[in-house]
């Protein structure tokens, strides 16, 4: 980022996406002065070499940007004290993205900028948008609120396709976001904690759909209230609206005929698919989702053949009911991301003969909420500090003390392979935080995924 060449700039926040930002406004010749409310991140900032500084006590005069870590929301009540600080003293309070967009406007505005906004199923919409385009052979670089942090990707460029998922607080922090195509999903009530009220979360969110510059393209789940105003204030504001709805017809944009859904275009059906097939899009907010998939790549250019096609191979989300391949009909699914019982139910929910490795750090409740889902499970593989606890809870349910991820991998295959069953599934899907065998959820699910892989006869499902 070389907009900030010889001049100062604060950054708080010191997790991944602050140290991305510090590092690339170090590389465009700017003077950073790092800081964060916890000492250990501060000493690693300095360990990687970068000025610190205390923001609380900081002269903000002669500063030209104070870049903040999005968990700081800017329209609570009382705002925090840098915020403050920095206002007072008229610092731009902007966020990694803005650095983006300004970076991408200032040397590369024809680069395409995928934004991708709501309050349910942005990192799904992301990952597909992303995966269709990698399969077509753009250059796609996902990122933002999933993944890696926007300035740790590839700059934008010519030819490159920059896919983020953007929170909130993400585009209260980015004044100039200017997405080629832009997309809100729904505003649910969700995150009111920060952002006060519903209409004031909404505002926020329509801030990334007022960004569509004239030859962009808006793409809006009009499944609620406030987005589908969203969607009629764009079109008067004369931009490209695609609409998209699970309930009911549109005129323009995407909807369902039965099981199918359809690209509509001025009131004529002008192409139909289906996603019933594919596994990692099941439920029918997934079908919002492949229709904002769909409206993105087609704004980029793509056929709806190649669409539809990539469609067909999109593993899910890591970690996220992940497929992660088949030995014959035996189907592995990585689900390291349920840390709880609710997220757990889902998966239970989706498959009907489960072989199950669950266990880990427990947390209260254990998965005494999840005894309706029993009948479905042909065995548990219980790991991790909450086995003892967990087997209790199954009683008669079928299960073993497997101990390790490694044991419940190699004992789960084995008992799954045996099985007359149609469709078994190996499922991790712990119930549990990580902390006990593993540092975080990630690994634990790369871990499953490499044990997996390494099975003799695997076929692994995605890209
Ligand atoms: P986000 O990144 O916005 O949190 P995800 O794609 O990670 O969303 O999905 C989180 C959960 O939200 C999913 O497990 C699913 O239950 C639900 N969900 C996904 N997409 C949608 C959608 N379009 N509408 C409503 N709920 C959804």
């Amino acid at each position: 980022v070389s907009l900030f060449k010889d001049a100062t700039v604060a950054v708080f926040g010191l997790g991944g996406s602050g140290l991305a930002t510090c590092a690339a406004l170090k590389a465009g010749g700017a003077r950073v002065m790092a800081w964060d409310d916890n000492p250990a991140s501060v000493a690693k900032a300095e360990a990687a070499g970068y000025e610190t500084a205390d923001l609380n006590t900081l002269d903000w005069t002669g500063l030209a940007a104070f870049v903040l870590t999005p968990g700081v929301p800017l329209t609570h009540p009382a705002p925090h004290w840098t915020v403050g600080k920095a206002a007072l003293a008229g610092v731009a309070i902007i966020g990694d993205i803005e650095l983006f967009c300004r970076e991408r406007d200032a040397h590369a505005p024809a680069a395409g900028f995928v934004a991708i906004t709501g309050t349910n199923g942005k990192s799904t919409t992301t990952a597909l948008i992303s995966h269709i385009l990698a399969k077509s052979g753009h250059d796609a670089q996902m990122g933002g609120n999933i993944g890696t942090a926007i300035l740790s990707l590839e700059p934008p460029g010519t030819g490159r396709t920059h896919v983020i998922e953007c929170s909130s607080f993400q585009i209260d922090l980015t004044p100039s976001i200017d997405p080629s195509v832009g997309i809100c999903l729904n505003v649910t009530p969700d995150h009111l904690d920060r952002h006060g009220t519903l209409d004031g979360y909404a505002a926020v969110k329509e801030r990334l759909i007022a960004g569509v510059p004239a030859d962009g393209t808006a793409v809006i789940g009009i499944d609620d209230k406030h987005c589908q105003a969203m969607a009629d204030r764009a079109e008067r504001a004369g931009r490209r609206v695609v609409r998209l709805s699970i309930r009911n017809p549109v005129s323009d944009g995407l909807c369902l005929d039965g099981a199918d859904i359809v690209r509509i275009k001025a009131g004529a059906a002008v192409f139909r698919f289906s996603i019933a097939g594919v596994g990692s899009l099941r439920g029918s907010h997934n079908a919002q989702n492949a229709m904002a998939a769909y409206a993105a790549c087609e704004a980029l250019g793509l056929s709806p053949e190649a669409i539809v096609a990539a469609m067909r191979s999109f593993p899910g989300l890591a970690h996220r009911l992940e497929q992660v391949g088949r030995i014959g009909k035996v189907l592995f699914v990585n689900d390291s991301k349920a840390t709880n019982a609710d997220s757990t139910e889902k998966a239970l929910a989706a498959f009907s003969r489960i072989y199950w490795i669950a266990g880990g750090k427990p947390k209260e409740g254990g998965i005494t909420p999840l005894a309706r889902y029993f009948p479905r499970i042909a065995k548990t593989y219980l790991i991790g500090a909450a086995a003892e606890e967990f087997a209790a809870t199954l009683g008669s349910s079928p299960h073993v003390i497997a101990g390790t991820l490694d044991q419940a991998v190699a004992m789960a295959a084995a008992d799954a392979a045996a099985d007359g069953a149609p469709d078994p599934v190996v499922l991790l899907s712990p119930a549990c935080a990580s902390y006990d065998q593993f540092p975080n959820f990630e690994i634990r699910g790369k871990a499953f995924r490499d044990l997996v892989l390494a099975l003799p006869g695997l076929e692994p499902i995605g890209p």
